[in-house]
């Protein structure tokens, strides 16, 4: 993970410089996918990726044919993060967020 981080921070410093490279010749469409201006930091997301993460798992009974079964259930999140790349101060921040609860048995 810690690896990952650093690796799209990199990304991020690259792609900065492309970028700042090719403003000087011609204002391009680059990949940037929202903007957001706010307490004097120019926020870009750079990147937004889901990821389903195993949480927990708990018994659960059904009821199958007049008999009482115990089964597992397994609790997934569904969990989003985006990479968001302040060009005026040359930093990134991250924001991670639980988009979904899924329990394998749909109840
Ligand atoms: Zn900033
Ligand atoms: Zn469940």
């Amino acid at each position: 993970m810690k690896k990952l981080l650093t690796f799209t921070f990199i990304l991020a410093v690259i792609m900065f410089q492309t970028d700042s490279l090719e403003a000087v010749k011609e204002n391009t469409e680059n990949d940037v996918m929202k903007e957001e201006i706010s307490n004097n930091h120019k926020w870009k997301q750079t990147s937004s990726e889901m990821k389903m993460v195993h949480a927990d798992s708990h018994d659960y009974d059904v009821w199958r044919n007049f008999i009482k079964k115990t089964v597992t259930c397994d609790i997934t999140h569904k969990i989003k993060t985006e990479v968001w790349y302040c060009e005026l101060h040359n930093h990134t921040k991250s924001e991670v967020s639980l988009e979904e609860t899924i329990h394998s048995y749909k109840h």
